[in-house]
């Protein structure tokens, strides 16, 4: 149990030094990463920023967000909520993020849980943002979706349960696979700037 103590007040040392806040899956104590977790700075530009992963055999737990139907109508905008807690996707060639390429990092846009970063996305021609891997493997949660007649691996978010879009094994290199994201299920936090976790 020393282990992780040790290197999380260092992880929080760093955080402090770069001015971007800490995100809470590795502050918690009872959220330890088995095997220990490790943080980064790595220079981006002249602009630090921070990258947080769970060590190579550690794995990473998510500290859940869980809101009632009532608080999540709240907190999103009607567009978000239908794609979000209720599954709807939104149109073809409609979304904001589509020719979007500025650096930083895609969030889930009801809980702030990073997804993607913007060197992982490329255009797909089908008309939604694609990328070809997530930032971390425990950000994502993939079910089976058979609606529609179809079987396709619908993709949410680890920490809210928040539907994104789905994953398919028809992507570049080097994974072979196309996660097809809502746009409107994400919001963007260009580099450098401080990623803020929604709270209950
Ligand atoms: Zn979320």
């Amino acid at each position: 149990m020393m282990l992780p103590m040790v290197v999380r007040k260092w992880s929080l040392a760093i955080v402090a030094y770069g001015g971007v806040a800490l995100v809470p899956w590795n502050a918690a104590p009872d959220q330890a990463v088995a095997g220990g977790a490790e943080t980064t700075a790595k220079a981006d530009g002249g602009r630090a920023a921070t990258v947080t992963r769970a060590a190579a055999r550690g794995k990473q737990v998510t500290e859940k967000l869980v809101l009632s139907d009532e608080e999540w109508r709240k907190r999103l905008t009607p567009e978000e909520y239908d794609v979000l807690r209720h599954h709807a996707t939104e149109r073809a060639g409609t979304g904001c993020f589509l020719g979007t390429k500025a650096p930083g990092t895609y969030v889930c846009a009801g809980c702030g849980n990073p997804l993607f970063e913007s060197g992982r996305k490329f255009e797909s021609g089908t008309g939604w943002p694609s990328f070809n891997q997530p930032i971390r493997e425990s950000a994502l949660v993939e079910v089976e979706d058979r609606t529609y007649g179809m079987v396709r691996t619908e993709v949410r978010c680890a920490r809210c349960d928040g539907h994104l879009g789905h994953v398919f094994p028809d992507g570049p290199p080097p994974t072979g696979l196309r996660y097809c994201i809502n746009s409107v299920a994400m919001k963007h936090v260009k580099a450098g700037q401080p990623i803020v976790l929604a709270q209950p």
